[in-house]
């Protein structure tokens, strides 16, 4: 497959200037260009640059909003309820994160309910800032309005892919554990859709039952270069684990869609746009005993499992977060590897937009 390398500096800056060019302050274009270029860093190309054309689509349709602050609706103490007002995610939710950490460095636990923030992309990048501040977080996550995913036994849309993501700090070794609950994240069929990574066994199923790898079930005809829309095709993806992957992403409508109040993933969706609800808990390490004991025993353990003899020698037992960790130091040195497709929708929409491209 034909792919381009671009160095993560030159990658960075054409993303902050698409977004500047499409009306963004400096601060929140580079606020959303290191965020999805961060996710292509950890090897999640689904949440990566191939956004891109997408968040202008709904930026300039006002399905999303600049420059926004998420408002505390209800604030008690242990526990705040956030309105993002259709801000970009990339800005509202780390403020809702940056609250949640505050008030739990300050008591030993928060909870955070985020209702109503625009894309909110790479969950792990939450658990990272979580993380940073030497605070374990568990974040569940629902798109209010999007309907892609059939329940374990159907046919038919009902859930959104509804990721998890839990974070631990262990000096050295962060582990993050962050993955959708749909056997694919939406983001993984735009990228095999755009000639990227294909899709494994059995990740769609279509209307009479079938199960797909092909990108048209779920986004229906599309040309080569060009957006792409879900809301074309007849098929669905499926729920990852059976009947207990189904029940996960059921719980996150639960928590992040009905607990937030910020909406599920359907019947209606009568607002015609999408929007993350995250619940956030933040736990703090040092207040439920000693951050130093917990690290000891959480390290000795980790390496434990480290240790487990692989099945395949050239292949050792990972921990949450070690992909992630490998593929950055990878594509921080050699560049993000982009399909040719995906490349040239990023700079069709530039040069729409009047930018050029350093590379
Ligand atoms: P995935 O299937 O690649 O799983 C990733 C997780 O599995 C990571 O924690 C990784 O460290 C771990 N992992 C991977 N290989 C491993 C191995 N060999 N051994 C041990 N652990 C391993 O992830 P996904 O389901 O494709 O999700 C991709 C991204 O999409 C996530 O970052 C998620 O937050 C994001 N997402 C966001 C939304 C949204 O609405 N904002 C919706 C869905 C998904």
């Amino acid at each position: 497959m034909d792919m381009h390398h671009i160095p993560v500096p030159a990658l960075t800056a054409l993303v902050r200037d698409v977004f500047v060019a499409a009306g963004c302050d400096t601060a929140e274009s580079n606020r959303i260009a290191t965020h999805l270029v961060g996710a292509n860093l950890a090897g999640h190309d689904s949440h990566g640059v191939v956004r891109v054309p997408r968040y202008v689509e709904w930026l300039q349709a006002g399905h999303v909003l600049k420059d926004q602050t998420a408002d505390i609706v209800t604030d008690g103490g242990s526990f705040a309820v956030l309105d993002g007002k259709w801000g970009f995610g990339q800005t509202v939710a780390p403020q809702a994160v940056a609250l949640g950490i505050k008030r739990a460095q300050e008591n030993g636990v928060c909870i955070t309910a985020l209702r109503n923030a625009g894309h909110i992309g790479r969950v792990g990048d939450y658990a990272e800032q979580a993380i940073a501040a030497g605070l374990i977080s568990i974040h569940f996550v629902n798109v209010a309005g999007s309907v892609l995913v059939a329940p374990f036994g159907g046919v038919e849309r009902r859930f959104s892919t509804n990721p998890v993501a839990i974070g631990v700090p262990l000096p050295g070794r962060p582990l993050v554990l962050d993955f959708a609950t749909s056997l694919v994240a939406e983001g993984k069929v735009l990228v095999a859709s755009s000639g990227g990574k294909k899709l494994p066994a059995g990740a769609l199923i279509e209307a009479d039952g079938t199960l797909s790898t092909d990108p048209h079930t779920l986004y229906g005809p599309y040309d080569a270069v060009g957006p792409r829309n879900p809301s074309n095709g007849t098929g669905a993806i499926r729920a990852f684990g059976e009947h207990k992957g189904s029940g996960l992403s059921f719980m996150c409508e639960m928590l992040a869609g009905c607990l937030t109040a910020g909406g599920t993933s359907g019947p209606i969706n009568e607002r015609g746009r999408i929007a993350n609800g995250m619940l956030s808990i933040f736990l703090s390490p040092k207040h439920f005993g000693t951050q130093a004991e917990f690290e000891a025993m959480g390290l000795r353990y980790a390496e434990w499992i480290s240790e487990t003899r692989p099945a395949n020698p050239a292949e050792p037992v990972l921990l949450p977060g070690d992909p992630e960790n490998q593929r950055r130091a990878d594509r921080n040195a050699n560049g993000v590897p982009l399909p040719a497709e995906t490349w040239s929708n990023i700079l069709a929409t530039a040069t729409r937009l009047g930018v050029k491209s350093p590379v």
